[in-house]
């Protein structure tokens, strides 16, 4: 669920895209020219189809061949871009699967899509390779980045070589891997046997944990607050262990709704509770800086699991206790 108080973020793939939303918030009339662009492609489709009358007559003398690259593959679309494009990973695992899990007790492949059979989090092809580099080719990507600022230095017309940004290329490269090191965390590192048996199955709500992520699609910072909620099954995690996982997940290239996604999904396969809840409301500032420029807009996401799902009354429960109106869902 993603809600907007004032305004959406500009993310063109955001795959939450409610068409009522964007015309509540009016923010697709003004959105940048990416957007611009990819009206002009759906306008381009919608004409093709115009003309498929011409399209049925290539596909009997071509035999279908034209098919693989035309668009009679639209069939397969989506019909209504009210219907949200999930990714098949992104579904909720089938009860089958999570029996599956119970009986093996061995490292299989996760079946959540966020973490790994090794610990490492998805998506991260680079992951694993930034664990384990020697300290040449660390050193041999820190000189990389180096360059590449250097250049974007250049580009937005400095002199490099000027003494107050001299060192810039080197500070701003370590500031970019620590920005993100959460690709180099292991959950199963993070939440290391803090899992304790306890007989408490009530709610238990940490709120208010601050995040500093990077927006994916502009490398600028969003920042905000997450609200962590759970409800045991029988076993406990260190309360501290749920800001670290918001943490490893916010240190990567991210966008909100992922970033609560994910945070949710690896609390739910870690510890196996009766459901979690998180909400995450924060400001962007690839939107406040530029494109729409609205600078008290909040966006607000949220990612329900088990019995928050499933059970408005735990829902609102939570959404009261951080501050959130429940109707507001
Ligand atoms: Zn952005």
């Amino acid at each position: 669920m993603v809600h907007f108080t004032s305004s959406r973020h500009d993310e063109r793939d955001s795959p939450i895209l409610d068409p009522s939303a964007s015309s509540v918030t009016g923010v697709s009339d003004i959105d940048d020219s990416v957007n611009g662009s990819e009206k002009h492609v759906r306008d381009e489709s919608r004409a093709d189809s115009r003309s498929s009358r011409k399209k049925k007559r290539r596909r009997a003398k071509d035999g279908g061949i034209s098919e693989i690259n035309g668009h009679s593959s639209s069939s397969k679309r989506r019909h209504s871009i009210s219907k949200a494009a999930r990714d098949p990973r992104d579904e909720p695992s089938k009860r089958k699967r999570k029996r599956e899990a119970k009986v093996s007790g061995v490292d299989t492949r996760s079946p959540s899509p966020v973490i790994d059979f090794d610990g490492l989090s998805r998506p991260s092809r680079g992951t694993r390779e930034r664990l384990e580099e020697s300290t040449e080719q660390a050193a041999e990507r820190l000189e990389k980045m180096r360059g590449a600022v250097r250049t974007i230095l250049e580009c937005v017309g400095e002199d490099p070589d000027r003494e107050g940004i001299l060192d810039t290329p080197t500070r701003y490269a370590k500031a970019m891997l620590y920005f993100t090191k959460g690709y180099q965390q292991n959950v199963r590192d993070i939440v290391n046997n803090a899992i304790f048996h306890e007989n408490h199955n009530e709610m238990v709500i940490v709120k208010d944990i601050e995040i500093f992520s990077l927006c994916e699609h502009h490398l600028v910072p969003f920042t905000g607050k997450m609200h962590i909620g759970y409800i045991p099954n029988n076993n406990v995690i260190g309360i501290s262990k749920l800001p670290r996982i918001a943490e490893l997940f916010a240190r990567r290239l991210q966008v909100q709704e992922r970033l609560t996604r994910e945070v949710s999904n690896a609390i739910m396969e870690v510890l196996k509770p009766q459901g979690v809840a998180v909400v995450m409301e924060s400001s962007h500032l690839c939107m406040v800086m530029r494109g729409v420029q609205k600078t008290t807009a909040t966006t607000i996401t949220s990612c329900v699991l088990g019995c928050f799902e499933r059970k408005e009354k735990t829902r609102n429960e939570f959404f009261s206790l951080i501050g959130l109106n429940g109707s507001a869902r």
